[in-house]
């Protein structure tokens, strides 16, 4: 059987290392060309659509296909706020906030700017950021716990971090593995090679954990990875348990262990970990707090007339309201807002929250939707939320298997999705600055990783937050049982008063913060979501591509779309749930016979993906 994975569009719409590449494609490009216009004309002014989840995926679709002139839209959202895992938590007195979700956006800057889709948005919207606080960032403080030496290894400000004897070969073993990919992938990506090569890379590794990688001997011959096979990193049992505990020496790999090896790679390879963002809100050039349309307006409902919170346009949950509550700029709509249109009886917009869907069914030509207070019937359904894959549970009714396989289905159904809590604090003073605290740690106990941020501009010098443990996995499974917040969040400040007298580093943590203020979320009991990331398992290539390739080759037939981090191969990260929400969006509109803006034409700019099965 033939392959035609990993397309690559001619010229000027394929996107430079490093970027996701299974589907080479500028979409922020595309946002930034047709800004002024909309991505297309729709030709039906009648066309029914529905937007299932009203997270960062299903907001996008909505901004995307309003603007596109489609305004008979439904967007339908289970729990009582907008957002989804975009969750910025006031704090009294400051502009930094408890960032419960997504904290840190990768921006894939090229040498022509960011390639986020996420950039092209904060732009459109007047989103200010700042450099995240990470591990190598030249004058972040950063320390490594441990508790068995009950002792910190330190990074100052500047410097690098001094590093265990046995730690310092797992450093090494992993630096002369990561450096032969990272090479062998750039040497290829974007030339007529990178198809095959990809391909036969992922050939190589897709069955295998991290772990097994890890453990498998280094190929002592470089071939520059024409054949994919580029081996192993040859660590021992031994170092593998350092490399669980301490990685390379900031903070334990054990979560990464039992996945995919392409789940490292491709966070490796594709920039997610690079040039990280901590997002401000909205702010003017003085570095003011600009707020934004409704900011404030304790009167919004939705479409049934449920409350809604008002926008605060601070932290990475101002891109979702943004999306809801800016008016749009198009040659086909007024200069009218999605929320403004759901009030304004020209459109016939609606936003229905604390609405599950319950079941999707297809009927004849149409498709119908089922939750709690009504039933309504659809041209198109674009689903951002998981069928049954974090158990929340839709019924998927009168599919047939050409319009919904079996391998999309067994995609969703058996996706993993990871448990994530956070634990946060308010800060009274920004630690780091005046004491020898590191702003980050990372310890081997249930705090597994406590970073300190706070929001800087020409105008405003917050004290800060201390996400005082960010705990992924089995970690954060074993603080499920964990009844009361107030005292979980006690004990994490005891334990890092603990950790900073024992090691000697000298101050306490306790001095620094205001536990009149903290957050706690357990994303695995929030009852609409259950999960905080889709990951990436070993031997899940073929469904990982059946979700990725579902919206070209079946919603045409099945009139449903699948957008956002649920069927989005690089989970955890708001910009693969993005261009997922904008892959569906291009797909919808062409389907119903949309006019394209120039310059961007879908059948010549968009590239193609195989309706074969992935062949391995
Ligand atoms: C703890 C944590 C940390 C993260 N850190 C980062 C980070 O640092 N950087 C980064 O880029 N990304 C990060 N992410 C990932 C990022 O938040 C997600 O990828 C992104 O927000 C997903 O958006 P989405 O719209 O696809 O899904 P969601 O935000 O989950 O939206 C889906 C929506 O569907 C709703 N829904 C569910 N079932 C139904 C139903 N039956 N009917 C109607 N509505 C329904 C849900 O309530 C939800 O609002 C993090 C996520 C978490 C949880």
């Amino acid at each position: 059987m033939k392959v035609r994975m990993n397309c690559i569009p001619s010229g000027t719409w394929r996107v430079g290392y490093p970027s996701p590449a299974d589907f080479n494609f500028d979409f922020s490009r595309l946002l930034r060309d047709t800004r002024h216009a909309g991505i297309a004309k729709n030709a039906r002014p009648d066309l029914r659509v529905a937007i299932v989840g009203a997270g960062i995926a299903g907001l996008t679709a909505a901004h995307e296909l309003f603007r596109c002139g489609v305004t008979n839209l439904d967007i339908y959202e289970a729990s009582e706020r907008i957002g989804g895992r975009l969750r910025s938590e006031p704090v009294e007195g400051q502009h930094t906030v408890f960032e419960l979700g997504a904290m840190r956006i990768p921006m894939f800057t090229q040498p022509t700017g960011p390639a986020a889709v996420f950039a092209q948005y904060t732009q459109r919207f007047g989103v200010t950021s700042q450099p995240f606080p990470t591990a190598d960032t030249a004058d972040v403080s950063f320390g490594v716990y441990s508790e068995r030496a009950t002792a910190f290894n330190l990074k100052a400000g500047g410097g690098i971090l001094p590093v265990a004897p046995e730690v310092e070969s797992v450093r090494q073993k992993w630096e002369l593995f990561a450096s032969r990919v990272v090479t062998a992938v750039r040497a290829s990506f974007g030339t007529p090679q990178w198809p095959a090569f990809w391909h036969a890379f992922e050939q190589r590794y897709w069955r295998d954990s991290f772990r097994n990688v890890m453990l498998t001997p280094a190929r002592a011959q470089d071939d520059r990875g024409a054949t994919g096979k580029l081996g192993g990193a040859g660590m021992s049992e031994d170092e593998l348990c350092v490399l669980e505990r301490a990685g390379i020496g900031e903070g334990p790999w054990a979560a990464y262990l039992d996945f995919s090896a392409m789940l490292v790679f491709r966070m490796l390879f594709f920039g997610f970990f690079d040039d990280l963002q901590l997002i401000q809100g909205r702010f003017d050039a003085d570095g003011d707090h600009a707020g934004g349309p409704h900011a404030g307006d304790t009167s919004l409902t939705d479409s049934l007339g449920n409350s809604l919170a008002a926008p605060r346009y601070l932290g990475v949950q101002s891109v979702a309201e943004a999306m809801l509550y800016f008016p749009v700029e198009s040659e086909h709509i007024g200069p009218i807002s999605v929320y403004d249109a759901s009030r304004d009886d020209r459109y016939r917009v609606r936003l229905y929250t604390r609405s599950a869907v319950q079941s999707i069914m297809r009927v004849e030509d149409e498709v119908r939707i089922e939750c709690s207070s009504h039933q309504r019937y659809y041209d198109a359904v674009l689903l951002t939320a998981p069928m049954a894959g974090n158990r929340c549970g839709i019924r998927m009714i009168g599919f047939t298997d050409g319009e919904l396989p079996p391998d999309v289905v067994g995609g969703d159904r058996m996706s993993e999705w990871l448990a994530s809590s956070k634990v946060y604090v308010a800060l009274k003073a920004r630690y780091w600055e005046k004491s020898n605290i590191p702003q980050l740690i990372a310890a081997d106990n249930f705090l597994e990783a406590t970073y300190g941020y706070a929001v800087r501009t020409p105008r405003i010098s917050d004290p800060g937050v201390l996400l005082l443990s960010y705990t992924w996995d089995k970690l954060s499974e074993s603080l499920l049982s964990e009844a009361n917040d107030t005292a979980l969040v006690s004990r994490c400040i005891a334990m890092l008063d603990q950790m900073l007298r024992q090691s000697g580093i000298g101050g306490k943590m306790s001095d620094y913060v205001d536990e009149g203020q903290s957050a706690v979320i357990h994303w695995f009991r929030q009852p609409t979501i259950r999960g905080a990331g889709r990951m990436y398992r070993a031997g899940f290539a073929q469904p990982n591509h059946a979700l990725l390739r579902y919206n070209e080759a079946h919603s045409a037939m099945s009139k449903l779309y699948l957008a956002g981090e649920a069927y989005a191969i690089d989970g955890g990260w708001v910009e693969s749930a993005m261009r997922m929400s904008l892959d569906a969006v291009l797909h919808l509109l062409r389907n119903h016979d949309a006019a394209f803006s120039a310059p961007f034409t879908f059948d010549s700019a968009y590239p193609q993906r195989s309706t074969e099965r992935f062949t391995l």
